[in-house]
């Protein structure tokens, strides 16, 4: 299996949301969190595909940890270092899961 079909059969089965490096780590690969968000970019067009549009990778978006800042302006998966409201760099990174319409 390709990384990307072992990362959506994953988050198929995950009911919560996954941060890059729990998909890392419970896939057990060797990969840099860089990479990981590329793979999850071609991930979310493959579900929307080959779901029809029945099924969609969301994001959780990253937020600051010190003073609440979300990064609502993200449009690509990213981890961002530091907050541009407060300068922390404890940032709570992207989750991500599948969403299925019912
Ligand atoms: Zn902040």
């Amino acid at each position: 299996m390709t990384l990307r079909r072992r990362i959506i059969s994953l988050l198929r089965k995950t009911d919560h949301f996954l941060t890059a490096y729990q998909i890392i780590r419970i896939l057990g690969i060797d990969i840099h969190e860089r990479e990981l968000y590329e793979h999850l970019k071609h991930v979310a067009r493959t579900i929307w595909r080959t779901s029809g549009g029945r099924e969609r990778l969301v994001m959780r978006l990253p937020r600051c940890r010190s003073c609440g800042f979300v990064f609502t302006d993200l449009e690509e998966p990213w981890r961002p270092s530091k907050c541009p409201r407060c300068g922390s760099r404890l940032i709570e990174p992207p989750a991500f899961a599948i969403i299925r319409e019912k």
